[in-house]
Parts: C-alpha cells; sequence; structure tokens
C-alpha cells in the first residue's frame, strides 16, 4: 500500500491494511459475486482478505481467477451430510452444511484473531448462522446478499409479521404481498421456502431474518437504479432502527477480461465471431437450472420453429421433477444425447447447442448476441442488465419468478414465458412467438 511521504519528514510507518473474512456459501451463483466482492475490497479499498470456503456436495467449483494473489483461500474440512434426504430443498441443505461447518469456522477465525485483528466478517446470507461467532468474537459483521434487495424485503416482512409471535407460532405472509414500487407477489411467486408457513423451511428462514439484525449491515448485489422503491424503503426502514443499513454494492459482475482469463479460447465465442451482429438469441439456465425431458423437446422445437440463430448451453435435465440439479450428475453426463433427434443436424449453421458452460458474460457481451433467454438467477439477471441484452423470463426456481416479474413489470427489460394451464411445461409455440416478438419476425 502507497504511504504519502513529504519533503524532509521521515517515511511514513507502512500502513496495515485491515483484514476482512469472507464465507462463501457453495455454488456458482454465491461463489461468484463474493469473489468479486472480495476482489473489489483488495483492488479499490485498501483491505487485505481472506476467503473461506465450504465443500460443496459436487466437486468443488474453481474459483475465478480474477481473485489477487494476495487473497487467502481457507477451505474447511469437509463435513457429513449424507443423512441429509436425497430430494431436500436445495438452500436446506447447503445451509446444514454450513452449520455443521460452525466448530471448525469459530477453529479458523479464531486462529486468524490471534495474529491478525478481523476488521469485518461478510458471510453471505446463506451463512447467517455464523453471526453469532462474529458477536462472540466482538467483530462486526456484514451479510452479504447474492441475489436483490426485493428479496430482502421478504426477509424483513417476514421478521416483521412475527413481532411478537410465540415460540413454535408461525403467520403466513399476505397473499397478495405488496412490495415497494407497486410489485404485487402471489403465493406462487414467491421463493419455495416462502409460500407455506408450516413448511419446516419456514421457521428456517424466520430464524435466519433474525439472525440479520445482529448484522452491522447488509451488503446486496444491485443498485437502486434497478429496485429505486425497495432502495428507498430500507433506507427508511433502518432510519427507524428496524433493519440494518442496506448498501447496494452490486452490480457484482464478472468482467470479460476475468472471464478470458480463466476460461482462454472457446469454441463457442469462435462460433459466435462468425454470426451476423445482433442475431443470435442466447439460452441459458444458470449453474443449476433444469429442464425436464419433455420440456427441453418443447424448447428445441420452438427455437427450431423461429428461425433465428442461437446459442443453447443445455444441461442435463431433470428426471425427478425438480427444476435444478446442483451437483447431481456425472462429469462425463453428456446433456446432448437428450435433445430430440435430428435437431442438431437441422439446425446446423445457424444453431449452436453446447454442453452444461458456456463463458457467459463474454457471450453477453459479443456483438452477435440479441437476446437472452434466462432462468432469471440474480446473476444472470445484472450479467444481462449489464451487457444492454433484452431478456426473454423462463424462471425455474428460488426467488426467480420474484425477479421475472421485476423484470418484466417494474423494470420493462424482459418479455415472459407463460406455462401451458394444465401442467407447466412452456409450450413449442410460446417459445417460437415470444422469440419472434423479442427479435421480429413474428
Ligand atoms: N454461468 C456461466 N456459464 C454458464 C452458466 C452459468 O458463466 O453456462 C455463470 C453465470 O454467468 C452466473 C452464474 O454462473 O454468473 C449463475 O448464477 P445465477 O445467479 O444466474 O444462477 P444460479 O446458477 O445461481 O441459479
Amino acid at each position: 500500500m502507497e504511504s504519502l511521504t513529504s519533503a524532509g519528514s521521515a517515511p511514513a510507518p507502512p500502513t496495515v491494511r485491515p483484514h476482512v473474512v469472507l464465507l462463501a456459501s457453495p455454488d456458482a451463483g454465491h461463489l461468484i459475486p463474493l469473489c468479486e466482492l472480495t476482489r473489489r475490497l483488495v483492488e479499490h479499498h485498501g483491505f487485505s482478505a481472506t476467503l473461506v470456503t465450504f465443500h460443496s456436495l459436487s466437486e468443488q467449483q474453481s474459483l475465478p481467477s480474477s481473485l489477487p494473489a494476495s487473497v487467502t483461500i481457507a477451505p474447511l474440512p469437509a463435513v457429513q451430510i449424507d443423512d441429509l434426504p436425497a430430494n431436500a430443498y436445495r438452500p436446506t441443505v447447503l445451509v446444514e452444511l454450513i452449520r455443521r461447518s460452525l466448530p471448525s469456522l469459530r477453529t479458523l477465525l479464531r486462529s486468524i484473531s490471534s495474529t491478525t485483528p478481523i476488521a469485518a466478517l461478510v458471510p453471505d446470507f446463506l451463512c447467517s448462522t455464523a453471526l453469532p461467532l462474529a458477536t462472540e468474537l466482538g467483530v462486526p459483521a456484514y451479510i452479504f446478499i447474492t441475489t436483490n434487495i426485493t428479496y430482502l424485503y421478504l426477509i424483513h416482512r417476514l421478521v416483521e409479521l412475527h413481532e411478537g409471535a410465540s415460540p413454535g407460532e408461525y403467520r403466513a405472509l399476505t397473499d397478495p404481498l405488496e412490495i415497494p414500487g407497486g410489485l404485487s407477489l402471489r403465493r406462487a411467486d414467491l421463493p419455495e421456502g416462502y409460500r407455506s408457513s408450516k413448511a419446516p423451511v419456514y421457521a428456517r428462514l424466520l430464524a435466519a431474518g433474525r439472525r440479520y439484525r445482529l448484522a452491522h449491515g447488509v451488503l446486496a448485489n444491485s443498485f437502486s437504479e434497478m429496485e429505486p422503491a425497495a432502495a428507498e424503503a430500507f433506507r427508511q426502514i433502518a432510519e427507524q432502527g428496524a433493519f440494518p443499513p442496506v448498501l447496494p454494492v452490486g452490480p457484482l459482475v464478472r468482467s470479460e477480461s476475468d472471464e478470458e482469463a480463466a476460461a482462454g479460447a472457446s469454441p463457442v465465442l469462435e462460433w459466435l465471431d462468425g454470426q451476423p451482429a445482433r442475431s443470435v438469441v442466447f439460452v441459458s439456465f444458470g449453474s443449476g437450472g433444469a429442464l425436464s425431458v419433455e420440456q427441453t423437446a418443447e424448447l428445441a422445437a420452438g427455437l427450431e420453429a423461429t428461425g433465428h440463430r442461437f446459442l443453447w448451453v443445455v444441461r442435463m435435465p431433470s428426471l425427478d421433477g425438480r427444476s435444478y440439479t446442483f451437483g447431481a450428475g456425472a462429469d462425463d453426463d453428456d446433456p446432448l444425447v437428450w435433445l430430440p433427434q435430428g435437431f442438431v443436424q437441422r439446425t446446423q449453421g445457424r444453431g449452436l447447442a453446447v454442453a452444461a458452460w458456456a463463458p457467459q458474460v463474454r457471450v453477453l457481451s459479443h456483438p452477435a448476441t440479441a437476446a437472452f433467454v434466462s432462468h432469471c438467477g440474480w446473476n444472470s439477471t445484472l450479467e444481462g442488465a449489464v451487457a444492454g441484452v433484452p431478456m426473454i423470463a423462463w424462471p425455474l426456481h428460488t426467488e426467480q419468478r420474484m425477479n421475472a416479474l421485476l423484470l418484466e413489470e417494474s423494470l420493462g427489460v424482459a418479455l415472459r414465458l407463460r406455462e401451458r394451464e394444465d401442467g407447466g411445461v412452456v409450450a413449442r409455440e410460446e417459445v417460437a412467438a415470444t422469440v419472434k416478438e423479442l427479435m421480429g419476425g413474428g
């Protein structure tokens, strides 16, 4: 770190950088923005940092190469979680993984603070069980919310609704739930865990929301122009002391050059280089979103019918009715074998289907990309917004329905695909008509 000297005076002693410890829960959607936050704290705000990671259920996601070399990576030892039901709700599994890792986290934090004072602990929002540890060590804590301020409003409403409730009493959120800015969320638009006050996950969400109040502040991966009314609502709520201050520190998205350094040359980008400007529909469902076999066939037929160019990141289909497959499947599974017979040949030249992963930030900012069919994961949403690519919203799980409404109704930057009333499938005609509406030629 630079130190200022003036002529004739002795050099100032080197400044010690304040040290921040960040906790990243597993899965790309959490790791990517937390690493970006870490990078900015170190490169732009003079911190030194330790990034604590947990053993994932699948192979550990590799950390972005953009992390400064000075950041210490501290993976916690693996814990047993194979007693949890195989079909348990994914966030519940992650929260349990983190809870069981707390003893080793305590040991790690004590060891760091024995040599280096910890200026702040920054757990991502699934790691709120770590907040009492911060209190125990006398360290200020800032929860990092990898999604939006609107989601945080849900949490706040849940906690507020339970003021004065007796232990074990759970009160249901109103249906619809009105969100600042005029968004009206029906029960089905809420993240799964918020829909029923009787579900065990509801109690866990309430407990987490209550813990957030232990934090000195909440860092949200959003910005006030994206959610002006929700940001203003929290300014007032914090003034009344009802919730810690919410600091919109986003959009924290990787830069193109960071992704290039990590991925290097990519056949996907070479293919895009050969396409006309603003001609390609990019289709991706994030790091875990999954379609059924029937839905995969409908999407394929819809893309084929549009006549437009497309780039589709195909993931393994879900065979158990769930809309995600985080951590499932083997590395050598080939999702492309699930595409309808002859689809790849019939669309050759104007369509490219790739297995599992594409360098999304670079795809979105490529001049050939015109539209983004997205599951509306918050990172993907921010990446699309930063690249200025209009979206077709196809929400699948967690808070994605709410995100889709925000994009469609509040911001007007997305069209929404509607499911068939008879069974939750988005029909090929709906895919084709919506793509044509956005791209022209409908
Ligand atoms: N991602 C990517 N390539 C892919 C799929 C996903 O780079 O083929 C990245 C994407 O750019 C985003 C993250 O993985 O940064 C996914 O996070 P998001 O919140 O959108 O969805 P989630 O995976 O958590 O459902």
